[in-house]
Order: C-alpha cells, then structure tokens, then sequence
C-alpha cells in the first residue's frame, strides 16, 4: 500500500480563485476530504497538506510531503479565466521529471478526462512550487473553471465524482484493494410479541382457547373463515405451512366471527 498526500490548494486569507457561487479553497477541500476517505478504503495510507480553512505556504506544503515520507503527491484546484474558459487539464513539473511522474499523470488525467464531461485541455507541464519542491512523483489537477458557470456547477456539485474519478485513477497506478467493511449480518425478524396473561372464570372457556392453540383443524377453519369474510388469503397458506404465530391464529377466529356477527 502506498503513502499518499493530497494537498487541496489554497486556504485561509488565499481564497484561490473566486466565482460567482463558491470558492476555489472550499472546493478543492471538500474533493480531497472525500478522496481522503476512498483512498484509505483501498488501504492507503493518506495525508492531506490541510483540512481545514487554514493558510499554508507553497513550500510548507512540499516539505511536510517530504518529511513524511509520502510515495505520492497530489495537489488539487480550481482553474479560472474567462467566462468561456472550460474543461480539465492535469500539470507536472516542467523539469526532470521521473518515468513514474509520467505514468501517475497518464493514468490520473485518463480517468477524470473520459469522465468529468468537459473539454480535455491536455496534460501539461509547469514550474509550479509544489511539483518542483516535492521528492516523489507529484501531479497537479485543475478540474475546471470555477469562472466559467457550467464548469463551477460540476466543480460544486459532483464533488462526489471527482473524488471517485481521481481515486480511480490513483488507484489504477498504485493498486489497492478494497476494504470492504464489515458488514453485519441482518437480524432475524423476531415475532412481534403481545404478551396477553388470559384469565377465565370458567373451566370450559378455558379449555375451548387451549384446544383451537392446540387444534390444525380448528386453525384451518378459523382462517378459511376469516379469509372468506375479507382477510387476507395468503392467511391460509401461513396457516397451511405452520408459520402463522399463535397471536395470528387467534386473531383469525375473533376477526371471523366478529365479522359474521356484526
Ligand atoms: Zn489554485
């Protein structure tokens, strides 16, 4: 399993870039909390520059991927132009750069570029800080342009997606194995008991109770009765097969001859 830090851009007094309805610092943290969590699902171990509003330097963020010793570095963000400005572009750094570097961009720009539903503007290359000050294979994904409405609606609302779409390809590189968490197993339905201490004054009512409890016949007659004046038949069949409690039973007979009597 790999070490993998994620670095949402911006943060603090750096909003990053603004557009009408969101910020590209809420953004951004909001893809990596998610992509956070999927990621350790496939039993990775991962570290974010920041969780929280918090300003944090170009520098400080390389090093505290350096220092932890993190196998992957990637940084996420908002791009912004124009109002017709759109889609998505992935960045490496624009000096030497290691074979990995390339592959881990290869792979994390295919799975969000066939799926994020706006134009590909291609995997590219720049001396940004964080892809020139980090020691391991370092990518940095502009998902879209938050100046640009229907790109900002995806970058506010599929926050979900794009943490899957990145995930997927980060894991298509590194591997990883699902965790699936344990599921529990379902709870047999328990009856739903109605505990009724059933009192006679007379010997022969008595009998009559413990009798029909006792009697499949006396059953089968009470449901065909109670079915014919307007319960439901399947009534037959749980008392054919013998699932019918005897809090069922009961019923049955008191709802049939009500029903006759009334
Ligand atoms: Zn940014």
């Amino acid at each position: 399993m790999s070490k993998i830090f994620i670095d949402p851009g911006h943060g603090g007094h750096d909003p990053g870039a603004v557009g009408i309805r969101s910020r590209e610092k809420d953004n951004v943290l909001k893809v990596a909390l998610r992509l956070k969590t999927i990621l350790e699902g496939y039993g990775h171990e991962v570290r974010l520059s920041r969780s929280t509003d918090e300003f944090i330097s170009l520098g400080e963020r390389a090093r505290l991927a350096n220092a932890w010793g993190g196998d992957y570095f990637f940084s996420l963000h908002d791009n912004s132009a124009t109002a017709s400005a759109t889609g998505f572009e992935t960045f490496v750094y624009n000096g030497s750069i290691s074979a990995a570097t390339t592959k881990l961009q290869n792979a994390v720009h295919s799975s969000i570029a066939n799926q994020i539903g706006i134009r590909d503007r291609g995997k590219k290359r720049a001396n940004f800080a964080v892809l020139r000050l980090t020691h391991m294979p370092a990518v940095l994904v502009e998902y879209a342009f938050i100046s640009n409405y229907n790109d900002e609606t995806i970058l506010i609302s599929e926050v979900e997606k794009l943490a899957l779409l990145t995930a997927q390809g980060i894991i298509n590189y590194t591997g990883g194995r699902k965790v699936v968490a344990a599921v529990p197993n379902k709870p047999k339905p328990t009856p739903d008991k109605l505990t009724i201490e059933l009192e006679f004054t007379s010997g022969t009512l008595r009998k009559e109770v413990e009798t029909f409890l006792g009697s499949k016949l006396q059953q089968e007659i009470a449901t065909k009765a109670a079915s014919e004046r307007g319960y439901s038949s399947a009534w037959i069949g749980k008392q054919a097969d013998g699932s019918a409690a005897n809090g069922d039973l009961v019923a049955l007979l008191m709802g049939a001859g009500i029903k006759e009597f009334k």
